[in-house]
């Protein structure tokens, strides 16, 4: 059995439990300890693959297909490993298994309840990953806050797990947020009292607090939590708000809380963050900016892209640039002029998205970066725009189209399998996870790429219509990655243009700080290029 670490939050929910999380995997991993990572999310969606953007944010899809929180994402770039569905569990998922079992009768006329049915198959989903993993720490995240009605289950499945094993093998984190009263101009612990009271309730006493704060956090303040909250002083840590994410486990290893850990834990392994410092020294210390667009259906909640935002920020760190986004919303490009929304920018990111809405604001995004050659990069659903755009106006196919979008097209240039095989049978689930894709030598993407073939995460239902494809190939439209067998478009490209390229899978599913994904690095490398040139221009024009 590995060591345990349990995550938990008080007071109040996104103050970053997450981020928290996945850098103590960081400082351990570091050290030289293996771990691994799992998310308990107290809800009732079986997986928030049918949630909206607005509630969830971004659905994260591991390699083996698994539609989960985005806190998997900061994990997997923290500790730059990949996950499995072990480290996704939801409520949905254990009431769901749980009520499968008792309509099949197993278990024998007993009594369904929360405990021990429900805590049993919590415990049994940790002890699974524990088992799979063969980390010497699992750290185990609940997400919510302590208090929750839906999260209780979880909770008591940790007592449980903290009771069954020996004591010294689990640490409990609690993660607090202190408010700030303006009015005195000061920080209160006093709702961290009541939520540590909370949590020692269903019987777990914190090991580790840490004090979340937009605010530097007084040396009595932290104090007065390790009295009342009977956590040793050196293990209630101030965490304020750092300039980066990427620099939390620097400043918690520097507040000693690897040490804590190593100490409590028993493990043994010495601090070096020494490649990951630099990492974030690159990050904070860019020689020049580029700007941008992401074109998008939920540019004013950033969480829906957030994989999207942090690949920017790799690809930003790789080329020794800042990348600033501007947020564009997809729906204002359709009544208002492309130049009004994208001048000046150096690039442009078509995201993936689901639905009709927007949809014709993407194509004039397409539109604007290949008529002024901008670089632009389409994920999944921007690689469907791509093929679209080019369609209709290199092609002169008016009215082509994605079937999800236009069922009766004269031009479905994207649309299901079965439609192109003249099935209409609607059905098919998603393609989810890990494909391989062969690259065709002499591309774009392939002088992108170390290796000509490789493993992307996919998560759509439609697809290059390869009816077409002769077509626009015939016009310039390249295809340039494919299944191994080369029955499906996996990347296109528009010859000619300085980086304009799409792909039916994700990149930026796969992208690390440490390891930018190699087609954000040169879609970023491209708004370099850009950039040098409108600078050029503007010395040129005496601006
Ligand atoms: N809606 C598109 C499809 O299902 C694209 C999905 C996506 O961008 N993730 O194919």
């Amino acid at each position: 059995m590995p060591k345990f670490i349990f995550v938990t939050g008080g007071v109040v929910s996104s103050v970053g439990k997450g981020i928290t999380t996945a850098s103590l995997g960081r400082i351990l991993k570091s050290r030289g300890i293996s771990v691994t990572i799992q998310k308990l999310d107290p809800y009732l969606n079986v997986d928030p693959g049918t949630m909206s953007p607005y509630q969830h944010g971004e659905v994260f899809v591991t390699t083996d297909g698994a539609e989960t929180d985005l806190d998997l994402g900061h994990y997997e770039r923290f500790v730059d490993q990949d996950l499995t569905q072990l480290s996704s569990v939801t409520s949905g998922q254990v009431y769901l298994s749980v009520l499968e079992r008792e309509r099949r009768g197993d278990y024998l006329g007993g009594t369904i309840q929360a405990v021990p049915h429900l805590t049993n198959e919590i415990k049994s989903r940790i002890y699974a990953l524990a088992q799979a993993s063969g980390a010497e720490v699992l750290i185990c995240e609940v997400g919510g806050t302590v208090g929750d009605i839906e999260g209780e289950t979880f909770i008591e499945a940790i007592r449980q797990i903290r009771h069954e094993q020996p004591r010294d093998t689990c640490l409990s984190v609690h993660v607090c947020f202190l408010p700030w009263v303006g009015a005195t101009g000061e920080l209160k612990t006093k709702p961290t009292q009541h939520s540590v009271r909370e949590l020692r309730s269903k019987g777990i006493q914190p090991d580790i607090i840490l004090l979340r704060s937009d605010h530097p956090v007084p040396q009595e303040i932290a104090d007065k939590v390790a009295l009342f909250c009977d956590t040793e002083p050196r293990a209630t840590i101030p965490m304020e708000t750092a300039r980066t994410i990427y620099e939390v486990p620097i400043l918690l290893e520097e507040k000693g809380m690897g040490d804590y850990v190593l100490e409590r834990l028993h493990l043994h392994g010495s601090r070096d963050l020494t490649e990951w410092r630099q990492m974030v020294d690159r990050l904070r210390h860019p020689s020049g900016a580029v700007e941008v667009a992401v074109v998008g259906k939920y540019v004013s909640l950033h969480d829906a892209y957030m994989s999207v935002k942090e690949s920017l920020a790799h690809a930003g760190i790789a080329n020794g640039v800042d990348v600033d986004i501007r947020w564009v919303h997809a729906e204002d490009l359709e009544t208002r002029p492309a130049e009004d929304l994208l001048e000046g920018v150096q690039g442009i990111i078509v995201p993936g998205g689901f639905g009709e809405r927007g949809w014709e604001g993407k194509i004039k995004a397409a539109t604007f970066a290949r008529t002024n050659n901008v670089p632009y990069l389409g994920l999944c659903l921007g690689m469907q725009v791509m093929v679209t755009e080019f369609a209709r106006n290199v092609c002169g196919m008016a009215g082509a189209n994605t079937t999800e979008v236009d069922p009766e097209s004269p031009y479905p240039v994207i649309s299901l399998l079965d439609e192109q095989e003249g099935v209409t049978n609607k059905g098919g689930t998603m393609r989810l996870g890990a494909y391989p894709c062969k690259l065709v030598p002499g591309t774009l993407a392939a002088g992108c790429y170390p290796d000509d073939l490789i493993q992307e995460r996919h998560r759509h239902r439609w697809e290059f219509n390869n009816f077409y494809r002769g077509i626009l190939e015939a016009a310039g439209l390249r295809v340039s990655g494919t299944s191994p067998d080369g029955s499906l478009v996996e990347i296109s490209e528009v010859a000619g243009h300085p980086f304009m390229l799409g792909t039916q899978f994700h990149p930026e599913l796969q992208s690390r700080p440490n390891r930018p994904h190699p087609l954000f690095r040169d879609f970023v490398g491209a708004a370099v290029a850009l950039g040098a040139v409108h600078s050029a221009d503007r010395v040129l024009r005496g601006r």
